[in-house]
């Protein structure tokens, strides 16, 4: 009903920013970060690599390959989390 504007930036949109994750921007940020997860340092295996925007961009931040950050599917969750959590607090439910 009340979609004006460009305010309702959808949370998973911002949070699956795979448009932009290229071939090129996953190896640049795997070897950035030494092929180790940025949250808690863990080696990480291929097919279970989560990348995400270490400041997402409806947070002000740029789907350019210096804001990528590559993560653990336990380290990815609890960001998602946090993320999320960050926006409930907004909508306050
Ligand atoms: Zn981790």
């Amino acid at each position: 009903m009340e979609r004006g504007g460009q305010t309702g930036v959808c949370c998973d949109d911002a949070l699956t920013p795979g448009a932009y994750l290229t071939d090129e921007v996953i190896q640049a940020v795997l070897e950035r970060q030494c092929h180790r997860c940025a949250g808690c340092n863990a080696p990480l295996a291929p097919g279970s690599t989560h990348f995400d925007l270490r400041q997402p961009v409806i947070c002000g931040g740029s789907p350019v390959t210096e804001n990528f950050t590559a993560l653990c599917p336990f380290c990815h969750r609890n960001l998602m989390r946090r993320i999320r959590e960050r926006f409930a607090g907004h909508r306050n439910k």
